[in-house]
């Protein structure tokens, strides 16, 4: 038993070297991606629930790494958040968003806003606001078609800071999601007091909408707390057409998920914009 305890151990930090190296070389290779302009934004439609037209996009990041093929950001992000390379990726992000948006206006397409998902790091950084403006005359976007997403957890740091910071954001005209709302267990009285436009329920509170379970209460309450306080909803993770259902019962304004489309390449999401204008 003592013998096969160690041979365990030895697999174990095994397995773990292994794992750190793969790490070392992916955050090695992450430092050079974007020279080498490697990342690619896909959008995911958003579609208004009174229409049935395209509304926006969520811009989402993936990396086309040469050996590795199209890799999710859920395994690089992270990363990128721990080394700081987030905030250079993540104004990359921006600028090719707000670019893609001007592109589709300028080919007729009817205007649309574009949601970007801003992380911990990037929502501290001292230039935000300046570096936001500026992306924002170089491409020429109206502000009020940018929104940014930062996740409830990020929003419930200190309070006084996240209103401010919120406020100057604002203050260019840039609307503000809180990403995976419901996720933090923030009260009531603290959403109240934050100056954004649009709750995003998370999508874990959509997957079990078709058992009668708590979920279906949390998302009514959500849409009926965003009804109260004025703000957009968005639901994101619509799968089946039950859930769109029960979204529309209650008057959510807008949805977003494999339902509709997953998200898409430029070219595959102007195809999509194209089929809307001529069915
Ligand atoms: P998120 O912001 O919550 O984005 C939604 C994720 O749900 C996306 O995964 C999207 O592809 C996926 N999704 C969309 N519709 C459905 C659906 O109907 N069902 C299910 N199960 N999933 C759906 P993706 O693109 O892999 O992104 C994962 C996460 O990576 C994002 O979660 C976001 O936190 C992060 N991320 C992506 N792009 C960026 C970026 O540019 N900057 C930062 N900071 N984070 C990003
Ligand atoms: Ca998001
Ligand atoms: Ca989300
Ligand atoms: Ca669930």
């Amino acid at each position: 038993a003592k013998e096969q305890g160690r041979n365990n151990y030895q697999f174990y930090t095994h397995e773990m070297n292994e794992r750190i190296s793969k790490r070392v070389q992916l955050e090695k290779r992450l430092r050079t991606a974007l020279e080498h302009d490697e990342f690619v934004l896909h959008y995911q439609p958003q579609i208004d629930l009174k229409t049935g037209q395209v509304s926006g996009s969520e811009a989402l990041i993936r990396w086309n790494q040469p050996d590795m093929g199209l890799v999710s950001p859920m395994e690089f992000i992270p990363i990128a958040e721990e080394t700081g390379l987030i905030v250079p990726i993540g104004e990359w992000v921006l600028r090719r968003a707000c670019e893609q948006n001007v592109l589709w206006q300028k080919a007729g397409y009817p205007q649309m806003k574009v949601s970007a998902n801003l992380s911990a790091r990037q929502f501290v950084q001292k230039n935000l606001v300046e570096n936001i403006q500026q992306i924002l005359t170089d491409t020429g976007l109206d502000p009020e078609l940018l929104e940014l997403e930062i996740t409830e957890s990020i929003a419930m740091q200190q309070e006084e800071y996240v209103v401010s910071k919120l406020n100057a954001l604002r203050g260019i005209g840039i609307k503000i999601a809180i990403d995976d709302f419901g996720t933090g267990y923030s009260s009531l009285s603290y959403i109240k007091k934050l100056p954004i436009n649009t709750l995003k329920i998370d999508k874990s509170f959509l997957t079990d909408i078709k058992n009668e379970s708590d979920e279906e209460e949390i998302t009514s309450t959500i849409i009926a707390l965003a009804k109260n306080l004025k703000l957009n909803v968005i639901a994101e993770g619509v799968e089946t057409k039950e859930q769109l259902q029960f979204l529309q019962q209650r008057r959510c304004d807008e949805a977003q998920g494999y339902l509709f489309s997953k998200p898409l390449s430029d070219k595959d999401f102007e195809a999509l914009l194209m089929k809307q204008k001529d069915p």
